[in-house]
């Protein structure tokens, strides 16, 4: 049978001149040596090499928080001019009723051929279920289905209008069922987790209500939970406590997230000491999304301007999982991006000063490992048993994939290389220097 090695790897926890064998569209073996052994005890000529040069192959990369449903819509039905959140909402409701299957289904197979061509083959994407013809719900079940083969689009019921404030009438005078009933019409359709947005509820009472509301019914049905939650730089906007105390009253311990949670970052040390505490309880992941706080936070500063980001080395410190998302890409709320999780990383590198070499490790975990567990992804990570999906990097280390965001050389799943990108090299013309470089030091 075909058996694939890859030879002379560095692998994110820092081992080096690591083989990797795969053999069924699993990893057989991994570990220094592992090529050697095939070659002494028969290699034929279907056997396949790859040579990693050094380079580093990690498991590929997870986005926890992103917006499927509103990507690539840049420009339509007119571009954010204020570049603010409240805009963008505007514009994103401009733009609803115009939507149709097509359109939602061609942009976001072309951003799924983005995120292959960058490893990113994992993706928690919030579906608005705003709409009485729940039309992105049922384009974003259709493109899971579609892309299954080769990502793992998890979806999540949002209610972005707010599952109390949204009236589905202000959309269809006819429509007799109301926001809670369209958001349950999405999970029985077929959306996995139960989503959330208390800060954008009309009232702190209301925002507590829904949460209550949304995390019983996550419990009645067995899904998990990941809330838009505080997204706002109002220290007062508290809605992580009521989310972490239903989370216990309700035995959903592990199975919550807060998304964004910028509030935290506004919020005073003496409360925060409190709530970590509750937090931990809960065991609540949270998940920042650091190119979009750092752009939408703080607009009501002047100077000093807050950063917005949530408390993410702080957080990390109490054991708690963080992950970062895209959250968005071309779209109302965000202009650029190209499903770069790494640009994603780097962003949340420097926000939040996590410069040390823990610090950049933790940052790199936080669009891979601590991702996957916030997804409750099954077998993820580069161990024998598991399913071989992996990227390799033009790059030698962690600290070298964050500081140069390289090439994707090759990425893998169950096995099979869906995308490969020629390495990076510049050719140079200059007196007395190489004639190349790739941008490596030492080179
Ligand atoms: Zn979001």
């Amino acid at each position: 049978m075909p058996v694939l090695v890859i030879e002379h790897a560095t692998l994110a926890d820092g081992r080096s001149d690591v083989d990797v064998v795969v053999r069924d569209g699993q990893i057989g073996a991994i570990g220094p040596g592992e090529g050697a052994l095939v070659r002494a005890l028969g290699a034929n000529d279907l056997t396949q090499w790859i040579d990693a040069q050094g380079q580093l192959l990690s498991a590929p990369f997870v986005d926890a928080h992103f917006h499927m449903d509103a990507t690539l819509s840049y420009g339509l039905p007119r571009v954010n001019d204020s570049g603010t959140l409240l805009e963008g909402i505007q514009v994103w409701g401009e733009l609803k009723p115009d939507l149709t299957m097509q359109a939602l289904l061609d942009r976001g197979l072309a951003y799924c051929d983005w995120a292959v061509a960058q490893g990113l083959l994992a993706i928690r994407s919030h579906v608005d279920t705003s709409d009485p013809r729940l039309l992105a719900v049922r384009a974003m079940l259709e493109l899971k289905k579609r892309v299954a083969p080769y990502i793992d689009l998890q979806l999540v019921a949002f209610p972005q209008d707010g599952v109390l404030r949204y009236n589905p009438r202000s959309s269809d005078p006819s429509c007799s069922h109301s926001a809670l009933d369209l958001l349950i019409q999405a999970l029985d359709l077929g959306v996995d987790v139960v989503g959330g947005i208390p800060h954008h509820e009309r009232t702190s009472q209301a925002g507590a209500d829904s949460v209550r509301m949304l995390c019983e019914l996550a419990a009645e049905r067995g899904l998990l939970v990941d809330m838009h939650c505080d997204e706002s730089d109002d220290p007062m906007s508290r809605h992580i406590e009521t989310l972490a105390a239903e989370t216990v009253r309700l035995g959903l311990q592990g199975r919550v997230n807060a998304s964004h949670a910028t509030s935290m970052h506004s919020m005073d040390n003496y409360y925060v000491s409190k709530l970590m505490g509750l937090l931990r309880q809960a065991r609540l992941s949270v998940v920042a999304n650091p190119l979009i706080n750092i752009t939408l936070q703080g607009r009501h500063d002047t100077y000093p301007k807050r950063r917005g980001m949530t408390r993410v080395p702080e957080l990390m410190a109490q054991g708690i999982t963080v992950g970062f998302g895209h959250d968005c890409v071309m779209d109302p709320w965000y202009s650029f991006g190209a499903a770069d999780m790494l640009e994603v990383a780097m962003m949340g590198l420097h926000v939040a000063q996590m410069t040390s070499q823990q610090g950049m490790q933790q940052c790199f975990a936080a669009v891979t490992q601590h991702a996957a567990q916030i997804l409750h992804l099954p077998h993820y990570g580069l161990k024998v048993g598991h399913p071989a999906d992996m990227v390799l990097l033009q790059a030698r280390s962690v600290f070298e994939a964050l500081r140069l965001r390289p090439q994707r050389l090759m990425v893998m799943r169950r096995g099979k290389v869906l995308a490969q990108s020629s390495p990076r090299i510049s050719t140079l013309s200059l007196p007395d220097r190489p004639s190349t470089t790739r941008f490596f030091w030492p080179a």
